[in-house]
């Protein structure tokens, strides 16, 4: 058994009957893990109180990605309304939807630096002709950012432009590394598969370099532990990376992989929301980011 996993530690299914499987985030205060099905426009809860899998929102105007802000509300992507916004109690409100009065492509996966700031990725996957997470639209600016968002003051910068399709990101438990995968080659000829490393300092960024290659698949969702190690959905496991991008795990998945994240009373539960199912496995580790924990 590895030292990242709890001794005996095995892949447990805890839910399924899902056709996508996207965003999950670990709810501290419901005890619940909450998740996009997003090609039947609907977000998914499995209570850890009664194992029972509930749906929370339908229709949800297709959301993807979520996290948890500094407050401890769910801070979510939307690919239908092209918007990042925020879900109190089942009320959903908008944070922004526009750059340069342009409207966004369709974000896809979101995290809330220690400054409240939150960091989005912003891929075409809501937006594409005949595509079935999203409305099909023409973009409104040429390419895929990354954007970070300051909510007091409501600006919001391009921080990264020179991926494809940008769509998994996390920090470094320092938070001067930010990690974003590019899924960009699954539908583009030559464009580079895998995560990359951007050095990040007050709120920019400088110039990314490769991080790993994640194979087979791609990687998707992505996770930081407390140690600043990466782990990665790829299309048949989760595997883990070291900060020098060392592949020291992996953890077979017999669904295609899109997101994971920490949670559990402990905050050492890794959960992967896998295609059709939602999975637990207990690790020895917790996310970088203690607000999991609640
Ligand atoms: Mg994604």
């Amino acid at each position: 058994m590895h030292e990242l996993l709890a001794p005996g530690a095995s892949l447990e299914r805890l839910a399924t009957g899902a056709t996508w499987s996207e965003g999950p985030v670990w709810l501290p205060d419901r005890s619940s893990v909450r998740w996009s099905d997003i090609p039947a426009d609907r977000v998914l809860e499995w209570s850890a109180t009664t194992g029972e899998m509930t749906e929370y929102a339908r229709p949800a105007d297709f959301t993807n990605g979520r996290t948890l802000d500094l407050a401890g509300r769910v801070v979510q992507c939307s690919h239908g309304r092209r918007r990042v916004e925020r879900d109190v109690d089942g009320i959903v409100t908008g944070l922004c939807d526009r750059w340069q009065g342009r409207r966004l492509n369709s974000p896809n996966d979101v995290v809330v630096a220690s400054d409240g700031a939150i960091w989005f990725t912003d891929p075409p996957y809501g937006i594409l002709p005949g595509g079935r997470e999203g409305y099909p639209a023409p973009p409104e600016y040429d390419g895929c950012y990354v954007f970070r968002l300051e909510e007091s003051t409501g600006r919001l910068d391009a921080v990264i432009t020179d991926m494809v399709h940008p769509n998994g990101l996390a920090f470094s438990p320092d938070e001067r590394t930010l990690y974003v995968s590019d899924t960009g080659h699954l539908q583009i000829e030559g464009a580079p598969p895998g995560i990359r490393a951007y050095p990040v300092a007050e709120g920019r960024v400088g110039a990314g370099r490769p991080f790993v290659e994640v194979r087979p698949g791609a990687s998707d969702g992505i996770r930081v532990d407390v140690d600043g190690r990466v782990w990665s959905s790829s299309e048949d496991s989760v595997q883990v990376f070291t900060p020098d991008g060392q592949r020291v795990l992996v953890i077979p998945v017999p669904e295609r992989v899109g997101n994971l994240c920490f949670g559990g009373a402990d905050g050492r539960d890794l959960f992967v929301a896998a295609s059709t199912s939602l999975y637990r496995i207990r690790t020895t580790t917790t996310d970088a980011a203690a607000r999991a924990l609640g």
